[in-house]
């Protein structure tokens, strides 16, 4: 039995229509011309706020009980989750509140606050923030809505994996950037629903891929965070995990692993062939391809999740990239 189904999903679909647009699911020339295999991108990235996130916080808001609607939300996520649940929020004139530490860099408490969410300042780590979620849950009844292992969040971003099934009937393989796992659970959800003969693989960095580390153990295991460019990745997957765990475990078909340097290789390529801005973990799927990890067989579509990235960063990465390019053109002529 999978927990979240493709019923929830089509829910969660009619739920976030008219708020969230279906985004773009584009041909990729280079990448097709590469893999000898059509290859598509969806467009996760040009998604409001940045990322895929909205589509789990907007279903998870509109699902709420006029009670806890009242009341408000709260997490403890400073990433992508905390600026989709905090656009979801206002948009439905909801209070949230964003509880960080005081380690948190100054610009993405203003991006929270700038999307009109409350802000609060607890402590010294993200346990201490995510200490003070689990207070005002109790104290205040406020509705927690984690990143990833809550089923209305699995539903809306499984309604992704609809909308490339819809789009592509002939599609083969869909490429998922993994990390907690509510994105590849809700997109495998529906991806083998629609299409059975397709396959999905989760994609993550190699440096701390705690999904990957989880399915090897059979449970839910920690493993130790480092810094990665691919830093949407990063964190566990809890060792109470309800629902990605197994659905991750019983949908995809593989996981596969990057290096930094090809994580680097996919994000310059998303910009210089594709023009498109992904951050890390949002070009894993086309890292992936380009570093011929993956056996393609037919029709294939990288999702590109997120466009999140450190402006500095991004021009640092695709310039040095392109310089060595640039070298490497210079010795053969
Ligand atoms: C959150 C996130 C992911 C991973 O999603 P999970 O549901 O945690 O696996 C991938 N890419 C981006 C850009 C994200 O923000």
């Amino acid at each position: 039995m999978i927990a979240v189904g493709i019923d929830r999903i089509a829910e969660a679909r009619g739920r976030i229509a008219g708020r969230i647009g279906p985004t773009p699911l584009v041909s990729s020339l280079s990448l097709s011309a590469r893999c000898g295999v059509p290859v598509y991108l969806k467009l996760e990235s040009r998604q409001l706020t940045g990322s895929f996130k909205l589509r789990g916080a907007t279903n998870a808001v509109l699902s709420l009980s006029d009670k806890a609607r009242r009341r408000g939300l709260v997490t403890a996520s400073t990433g992508n989750h905390g600026r989709a649940l905090a656009h979801a929020a206002q948009a439905e004139g909801v209070r949230a509140v964003i509880c960080m530490s005081a380690l948190v860099p100054a610009n993405k408490v203003e991006a929270v606050r700038a999307l009109g969410a409350e802000v609060r300042i607890v402590g010294r780590s993200q346990d201490d923030a995510q200490d003070e979620v689990e207070r005002l849950v109790r104290q205040e009844g406020l509705t927690a809505i984690p990143p990833f292992d809550h089923a209305d969040v699995i539903a809306g971003q499984g309604t992704i994996g609809l909308e490339i099934a819809e789009a592509r009937l002939d599609t083969e393989l869909v490429l998922v950037p993994l990390s907690g796992g509510g994105l590849a659970a809700g997109v495998a959800a529906a991806i083998k629903s629609r299409l059975p003969q397709a396959r999905v693989i989760g994609v993550s960095m190699a440096r701390g891929a705690a999904m990957h580390a989880s399915l090897n153990a059979g449970k839910p295991v920690q493993v130790e965070e480092v810094e990665t460019l691919a830093d949407s990745l990063g964190g566990g997957i809890g060792l109470d995990n309800r629902y990605t765990f197994a659905m991750c475990r019983d949908l995809l078909d593989d996981v596969v692993l990057l290096s930094e340097e090809e994580i680097a290789e996919g994000i310059r390529h998303a910009f210089t062939e594709e023009g498109e801005t992904a951050e890390g973990a949002g070009a894993v799927g086309i890292a992936a391809l380009l570093a011929n990890r993956i056996a393609v067989r037919g029709p294939t579509v990288a999702l590109v999740s997120g466009r999140n990235i450190d402006e500095a960063r991004h021009a640092t990465i695709v310039n040095a990239t392109m310089k060595a390019a640039g070298a490497a053109k210079g010795r053969t002529l």
